[in-house]
């Protein structure tokens, strides 16, 4: 039976001489493994659109135990993401999200445009790639069912306090009157942050490129949902972070 879907590469592992077995983020049907007979070859007519950050429009056969492509049109080969290493690292970050929270059968068409108009907007620079990481992690975040409520306390519906924590595992805020009631792992957050992180979730791309913000409250976001990221995907090792934090004091 032959599939047709968009999809986006993940990764792409060799597979005896030139065969590869590509990770693909597809629109219809979720993460899938797909065996790309010849696709390393330099000569394949497969080659392009099976490289990780082509977007592609596939068409696959659905084997007994994993898909084979049939063919692959690249869409959006993302090509000048690899050509740079602020904007590749970022995207890697991207992917690593991506690969951890998506599994197959399970579609996800709002994760899916998210990654693809976050590769794409990397891709033209615009815009500070710092917000670009936090409005990723967050959109990421709630589009994975890990939305932090941030509206208002979680415990007594209050929606002013003098001061906020955020219940990391909870994934709530609590305000003054509530802070004691409450056990594990809280991060004060400030009215400005939580009202720049509310404003992150939903701002289109194309307006972010208009938005300034303040170092320190950048700081302050990267450093609560980076960990609150951490301990909702039960996972802190992220090879494209370690990596970017090493980059990151430039821009
Ligand atoms: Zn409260």
């Amino acid at each position: 039976m032959l599939v047709k879907t968009e999809g986006i590469v993940l990764k792409n592992m060799k597979y005896k001489e030139s065969d590869g077995i590509l990770t693909v983020f597809t629109r219809k049907l979720g993460k899938i493994s797909v065996m790309a007979r010849g696709a390393r070859n330099s000569k394949s007519q497969h080659l392009a659109g099976a490289q990780p950050l082509c977007y592609s429009d596939f068409v696959l056969y659905k084997g007994k135990s994993m898909y084979t492509l049939n063919n692959v049109d690249p869409i959006h080969n993302h090509y000048k993401l690899r050509e740079d290493l602020d904007a590749l690292s970022i995207a890697s970050f991207f992917i690593e999200l991506v690969d951890t929270v998506t599994i197959e059968g399970q579609s996800n068409n709002r994760l899916f445009t998210l990654f693809e108009e976050s590769l794409g907007a990397l891709e033209r620079k615009k815009g500070d790639l710092s917000l670009h990481i936090l409005r990723f992690l967050l959109q990421f975040l709630k589009y994975s069912g890990y939305e932090p409520y941030l509206k208002g306390c979680n415990q007594c519906g209050t929606g002013s306090s003098s001061r906020w924590l955020l219940n990391m595992e909870e994934g709530g805020l609590l305000c003054q009157h509530c802070q004691g009631n409450s056990s594990g792992i809280a991060k004060p957050l400030s009215k400005k942050t939580i009202r720049l992180a509310n404003f992150l979730m939903v701002i289109d791309i194309e307006d972010l490129k208009e938005l300034k913000v303040h170092p320190t409250l950048i700081k302050e976001l990267d450093d609560v949902f980076l960990r609150y990221m951490m301990i909702h995907l039960d996972r802190t090792n992220f090879k494209s972070l370690d990596f970017l934090s090493k980059i990151r004091r430039d821009y």
